[in-house]
């Protein structure tokens, strides 16, 4: 059931707005990519939450903002812990950077290791019982597996044929059943929608539900109040279909729509050279066009953003702007952060940060700056990306000869 707190739905692209009892997913007369708005009533949220209930909470997940959720005030406390991920400060970072204000958010700390777990709560909620579908090759289907898993659930995920194998292994040991779909993501995206209909399963495809969305803001609430309701300057985002950027503004919204915070950050979209379509929008008339996407990081490898006009628009009301990095510089920036850092970012989860020194290298953000870098995915889920730039072992024989052999590289260096 829709709770009462949603005034209304209203699409992105044709400006129509519906109740949200009448359409389940996207826009009808503009199809999938009419991706719907969710509009709330402020005023009956507003006795619900506010700094000081907000600070005598002691759930520590996304739980703690459900008034600003599409979920009805009755739902039982999901049963895994999501959300209120780390928001590190990073002294090692902040010393070689000279920036004394840069913080990253590690969403790696999720139950399937990537932000997505924020989306597939929603519709693993949403779905009230019923089984569970989307279509998807990695993060969206990995997190829609664990979440519908701790549920109990029935999940059917839709993979293109080239999905990567460790990311399926992972959807299979979660119990999903997994159709690997002789055609693209695209063909799999219609696939899994004509299922949900014919079987009336729920469906979570990335850009079509419009919730999904919802859940992903729970971030932008961490960051803020992380930061002691004091907004950033901008927030990194790494970005493919534009749904957590949509997301990360939303939450930002809601903040200051409740009189919470008193403006919004400047949101900056990181895209990989080889999947600018975002970008491409912004820099032109700002109409979301598909490029062929071509990339190392699988997360933001997108041809046609199926959340594009959204985030086109979050990004210009934010007075933010989008970039590209190249593959090298993803990769490179993945290295660099773990090892200053510690913290293990998958490629795409990494490219805020390849981001910011791009940014930092032509001038455009100043050091002093108060930044946030989100860092969307673990790169244990993306090992053989990283494994010819990860470096090289050192092989020594066992016993005394292979003491000495320590003993001459220590040496060495
Ligand atoms: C999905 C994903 C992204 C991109 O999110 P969009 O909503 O598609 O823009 C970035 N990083 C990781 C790790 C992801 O899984
Ligand atoms: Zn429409």
């Amino acid at each position: 059931m829709i709770p009462g707190h949603i005034h209304h739905l209203q699409c992105v692209l044709c400006g129509t707005t519906y109740h949200p009892a009448e359409v389940p997913y996207a826009c009808p007369s503009c199809g999938p990519l009419g991706v719907l708005a969710v509009h709330y009533d402020y005023e009956q949220i507003a006795p619900h939450i506010s700094r000081a209930q907000l600070a005598a909470d002691h759930n520590h997940t996304l739980w703690r903002y459900r008034a600003l959720l599409p979920i009805s005030y009755s739902h039982d406390t999901p049963p895994l812990e999501i959300g209120y991920t780390p928001l590190y400060p990073v002294k090692s970072l902040r010393d070689h950077l000279a920036m004394p204000n840069l913080w990253l958010k590690d969403d790696t700390r999720n139950p399937s290791a990537s932000l997505k777990d924020r989306a597939s709560i929603i519709a693993v909620m949403l779905a009230e019982g019923r089984t569970v579908a989307c279509a998807s090759t990695g993060n969206a289907a990995s997190s829609l597996a664990v979440q519908a898993a701790s549920f109990g659930l029935p999940c059917y995920i839709f993979v293109p044929q080239n999905a990567p194998r460790a990311k399926i292994v992972q959807l299979l040991m979660c119990g999903a059943t997994v159709f690997s779909v002789a055609g693209s993501y695209d063909d799999a995206f219609d696939l899994c929608i004509e299922a949900c209909n014919a079987f009336g399963w729920y469906n979570r495809n990335t850009g079509y539900n419009p919730y999904l969305v919802e859940g992903k803001k729970t971030v932008g609430l961490e960051i803020a109040e992380q930061l002691g309701w004091q907004v950033p300057d901008a927030v990194l985002v790494p970005t493919g279909d534009g749904c957590i950027i949509s997301g990360v503004y939303r939450g930002f919204e809601d903040l200051y729509r409740l009189g919470m915070i008193d403006r919004l950050p400047r949101l900056i979209a990181v895209q990989s050279e080889g999947s600018p379509a975002i970008v491409r929008a912004l820099e032109g008339d700002g109409i979301v066009r598909p490029y062929p996407a071509n990339t190392v990081a699988d997360g933001i490898s997108v041809g046609m953003p199926r959340n594009g006009a959204m985030a086109v628009r979050h990004i210009r009301q934010s007075g933010g702007f989008a970039i590209t990095v190249s593959d090298a510089e993803i990769l490179s920036a993945e290295k660099e952060l773990a090892m200053r850092t510690g913290v293990f970012a998958e490629p795409s989860g990494a490219a805020s940060y390849a981001g910011l020194l791009r940014l930092l290298a032509d001038g455009r953000l100043a050091k002093n700056e108060r930044i946030v870098l989100l860092i969307t995915g673990s790169c244990l889920k993306s090992i053989d990306a990283v494994a010819q730039s990860s470096g090289r072992v050192i092989p020594i024989a066992k016993g005394p000869e292979g003491m000495n052999m320590v003993t001459n590289k220590i040496h060495e260096e």
